[in-house]
């Protein structure tokens, strides 16, 4: 069997803890691979490595390293298939969608180029006799972020590309549970150029994140995974003087107007809810038609669609449309919620229960699943469920549609399908959400836009990507110089003292 590194200085490192975890093959439920988990001194090693590196990267000029990035989107366009199937085998999703994994993270890349004028400071002329008063952007010095299994290349890549194009070393403790496309990241990252030592990865579980979290020397975290764990790094993080940004859970609603292109909807709902085995922070999990005849129309056009979902392996071609969940225990989380929907009176409109694929009996795969007529007070609506799980929350009126969305914990994307202008405007504006879709299901901003939800989904004040990432990855300093003016009447300078 296979047994995974850490990456440290430029090399494959063999963990020394003596524990490990397994990685499956979600599609056959196999084991294929042990995961080294890092101990706190295995920690304190790469980040001693790492304080070392960082002040000579972070001289380079950013020209320079916007280089390192030009050159790292060519290799991860060579390697797109490779990469792909590396993180299909473990992850579980369809080839296409693995590929969009690599691509949303090196769009993030692509945007890293500009870091010389992201970077660009600010300068002001004479703002008093003789004086002038510049603000510059200096790396952190050594970052580290901590990452979710369900991107296992886009969100490492949202946070190492920024951080490293500040002029940062970055220790990336990505998830245990598909640790092999992150190794291969910080291969290429060295292929196309980077120094030892400023992009390392650390493989672990709660020891190795809890020796980020105390280390002194690391400067700022950043966190995307589920709420409870978010909650718990930012107050940690926070209380040792990090700067720390955590992103969270997700519930996320889709209004469905009584004038929405109803085919329209339901095809976003089939995408939104059930892509990538519902494994999104930005899957739509919730949708609410506003009045019961939307609610029939819509029921109406989604069953067909939902059991016509054609669930596989990535290796069954382009032809499937999601894969397993991520392993045995998310499987039987979301079958253990779904129960508790119909023990808690919600109807069940597709039971995708007995799911079984030929061949593939032990996968973690979960049929699709429908509820109708869920309400506030269910399990089903309150928690995340991270699965094929679309639930049907009937409003009587947009306001209690609106109000739905409002009242709930979480806060990271929402939807509105409808036709009409004003509704659409009235719920961009008043939505206490952090990502709002206007006849788009996953509204999920650019490399060039900030992503970050609010409420329970988000944990700091700087969002994710474009320009807040370059704020969050560097420290404004503010220079104030005065020169006495040495110009004497007729233009010439007076050298005197100089002599
Ligand atoms: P998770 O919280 O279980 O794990 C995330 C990271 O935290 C992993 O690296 C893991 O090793 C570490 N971790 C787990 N338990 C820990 C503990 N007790 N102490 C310290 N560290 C711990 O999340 P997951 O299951 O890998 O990912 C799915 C979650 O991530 C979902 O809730 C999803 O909504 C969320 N997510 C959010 C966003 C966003 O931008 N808001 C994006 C993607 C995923």
């Amino acid at each position: 069997m296979q047994e995974l590194t850490h990456y440290i200085n430029g090399a494959h490192v063999k963990g020394t803890s003596g524990r490990f975890t397994d990685v499956y093959n979600p599609a056959t439920g196999e084991v294929q691979a042990k995961c080294p988990l890092a101990s706190t001194e295995e920690l304190a090693h790469a980040v001693e490595v790492a304080a070392a590196a960082q002040p000579a990267w972070g001289a380079v000029n950013p020209q320079r390293r916007a280089r390192v990035m030009m050159k790292f989107v060519d290799l991860l366009n060579r390697d797109m298939d490779k990469l792909a199937e590396a993180l299909s085998r473990e992850h579980g999703k369809t080839f296409p969608d693995a590929k969009g994994d690599v691509q949303r993270g090196l769009e993030v890349v692509e945007y890293c180029i500009g870091a010389p004028q992201l970077l660009k400071g600010e300068f002001t002329d004479s703002a008093g006799p003789g004086i002038d008063m510049y603000s510059m952007r200096q790396p952190l010095g050594v970052t580290a972020g901590i990452t979710p299994f369900n991107f296992p290349a886009m969100i490492p890549m949202w946070m190492f590309a920024p951080a490293i194009a500040c002029g940062n070393a970055f220790i990336l403790k990505p998830s245990e549970r598909d640790p092999s496309v992150p190794l291969m990241l910080a291969e290429l990252m060295e292929e196309a150029g980077l120094p030892k030592g400023i992009l390392q990865v650390v493989n672990g579980d709660k020891e190795a994140v809890d020796a980020i979290l105390d280390h002194p020397v690391i400067q700022s975290i950043g966190f995307v995974g589920s709420t409870p764990i978010a909650e718990y790094i930012y107050g940690r993080g926070c209380s040792n003087g990090k700067r720390v940004q955590c992103f969270g859970g997700a519930k996320n609603h889709m209004i469905i107007m009584p004038d929405a292109d109803m085919d329209q909807a339901a095809d976003a709902l089939i995408g939104a809810g059930y892509g990538a085995a519902g494994e999104r922070c930005m899957a739509i999990s919730v949708a609410v038609p506003v009045g019961d005849e939307t609610a029939d129309r819509l029921i109406e056009k989604l069953v067909p669609r939902i059991e016509a979902l054609k669930v596989g392996p990535y290796t069954a071609g382009d032809d499937v449309d999601y894969g397993p969940v991520v392993t045995a225990a998310a499987k039987e989380k979301i079958l253990g919620l779904v129960q508790s929907g119909v023990d808690q009176g919600a109807e069940l409109v597709v039971d995708g229960r007995d799911f079984s694929l030929q061949g593939y009996e032990d996968g973690f795969f979960v049929g699709p699943h429908l509820f109708d007529r869920v309400t506030p007070d269910m399990d089903i609506y309150k928690q995340e469920i991270f699965g094929p799980v679309l639930s049907c929350v009937r409003a009587a009126s947009y306001e209690e549609a609106i109000g739905l969305a409002m009242d709930h914990e979480y806060g990271n994307g929402t939807a509105i399908f409808t036709r009409d202008g004003d509704a659409a405007r009235d719920f961009a504006n008043r939505i206490n959400i952090g990502m709002v879709g206007i006849n788009v299901p996953i509204p999920v901003p650019l490399a060039y836009h900030t992503f970050g939800g609010w409420k329970k989904s988000a944990f700091g004040d700087l969002n994710q990507h474009g320009p807040d990432a370059f704020k969050f990855y560097t420290r404004t300093k503010t220079v104030t110089s005065r020169w006495p003016s040495g110009i004497k009447e007729g233009g010439e300078f007076n050298f005197k003292a100089m002599d």
